[in-house]
């Protein structure tokens, strides 16, 4: 028997709780995972609270990402003892996710530890670090150079956005943080930010046009901010889109694209592929210090996870929620 948290439908609401659940309940995988940590990502917030169509059958347990130590394997790669993290591939959505003691899953979705950080560590990261990764990466590929000027990071003080504002200030650029919690300014500039902005100066309905203020931007928001974030990018410039804090949509106009050939780069971290991840990981061990991801975390037990949810989907929560399964 191992502990998890259940996620069921009654009379259409999402019901939780923690259960004590038979080992022969977990199907479908290669490779049975003792979990250490999970984490509370945005998407985990409304699976937990049901606010979105996250959970694609019922019952669930959520958790699109943990790190654990292998228990049983027959995948080729992993044997038991080895140190794995996983992020995505439908965990806590299509199958059964993090937020339990254990997991079996296929290990052609896990990938190693990279050495140097632990399995609690990489559970600060979670999915928002490694997105926040992604996206850095995203825009390198893409040319953008610490020497080209301002990157603006929105949703700053969100789980990708701290992230995003330790890892470009880590990497030379000079990071414009934007944020509606101004009383979290210390921390940003703490994590690395020159300058931190009013994300109302972005969220209202803007000129397609405006003053060419940023080189590059990591955008958390989407909606009416990612407009103006288009709109507001050097000729050339480049932003890596991977949330929707704001809303989904993109009243946006193509003036940016065909007048400054500004780029916009999507990023998806739920079906990355495997060279991509790997990669990802390993500039996260090499770039983000163990004391950037100390301090962006704070801890909370299984039973916690629901209420922490919610705050977290109120705006409550600076920083990252490490979950520790096992209390
Ligand atoms: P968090 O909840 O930790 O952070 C979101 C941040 O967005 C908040 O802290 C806040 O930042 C800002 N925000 C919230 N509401 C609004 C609003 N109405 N208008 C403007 N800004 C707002 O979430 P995560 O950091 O985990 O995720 C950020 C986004 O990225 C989410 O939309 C998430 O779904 C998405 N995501 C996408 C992934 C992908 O694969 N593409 C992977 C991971 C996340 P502040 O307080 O600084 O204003």
């Amino acid at each position: 028997m191992f502990n998890a948290l259940l996620l069921d439908k009654q009379d259409d609401r999402t019901v939780a709780s923690i259960q004590a659940i038979d080992e022969s309940r977990l199907v479908d995988g290669d490779v049975l995972v003792r979990i250490d940590y999970s984490t509370l990502n945005y998407k985990d917030a409304l699976a937990i609270t049901g606010k979105a169509p996250v959970v694609r059958s019922f019952p669930m347990v959520p958790g699109i990402d943990f790190a654990g130590i292998v228990e049983e394997s027959t995948h080729a790669g992993y044997r038991p003892g080895d140190a794995v993290v996983l992020n995505g591939w439908g965990a806590g959505e299509t199958h059964w996710g993090g937020l339990a003691q254990k997991a079996r899953v296929a290990g052609d979705h896990l990938i190693p530890l990279p050495t140097g950080i632990t399995t609690r560590q990489a559970m600060a990261v979670g999915t928002a670090g490694y997105t926040a990764m992604l996206c850095v990466q995203a825009l390198e590929r893409h040319g953008v150079a610490a020497s080209d000027g301002d990157v603006l990071v929105t949703g700053a003080n969100g789980g990708v956005g701290s992230f995003a504002v330790a890892i470009l200030a880590k990497r030379g650029y000079r990071v414009v943080a934007s944020t509606g919690r101004p009383e979290e300014a210390a921390r940003l500039r703490e994590l690395g930010a020159a300058e931190v902005i009013d994300r109302a100066a972005l969220s209202a309905p803007g000129k397609p046009l405006q003053k060419e203020r940023f080189a590059a931007a990591v955008d958390c928001v989407g909606s009416h901010t990612l407009a103006n974030v288009c709109a507001s990018l050097r000729y050339g410039g480049a932003v890596a889109a991977c949330g929707l804090a704001q809303g989904m949509d993109l009243p946006a106009t193509v003036a940016p694209f065909i007048l400054r050939g500004v780029a916009l780069l999507g990023v998806d971290s739920v079906y990355v592929p495997r060279a991509r991840r790997v990669a990802a990981w390993a500039s996260i061990a090499e770039d983000v210090s163990v004391d950037t991801i100390e301090s962006v975390a704070s801890v909370v037990s299984l039973s916690d996870a629901v209420e922490a949810a919610a705050a977290l989907l109120r705006g409550e929560v600076a920083g990252r929620v490490i979950v520790d399964v096992n209390r």
